[in-house]
């Protein structure tokens, strides 16, 4: 079985608050204002969403795989 997780790298996260709103399930802000992933197995349903969420980080801060 693939498993899928999404990764955000803080030092790159500019705080834009883009994936979140994209897909809340996976991404949140963490307390230090930048994005954090879910570390946990991105189920099939989701696995979309996140993708569009790695797509459109305007710093390629995120990486789903
Ligand atoms: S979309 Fe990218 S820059 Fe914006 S909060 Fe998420 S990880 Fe950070």
């Amino acid at each position: 079985m693939v498993t899928v997780k999404g990764h955000v790298d803080k030092e790159t996260c500019i705080s834009c608050g883009l994936c979140p709103d994209i897909c809340p399930e996976i991404f949140s802000m963490d307390d230090d204002g930048k994005a954090i992933a879910l570390d946990n197995e991105i189920p099939d349903e989701l696995v979309e969403s996140a993708k569009e969420a790695e797509e459109l980080c305007p710093v390629e801060a995120i990486t789903v795989e």
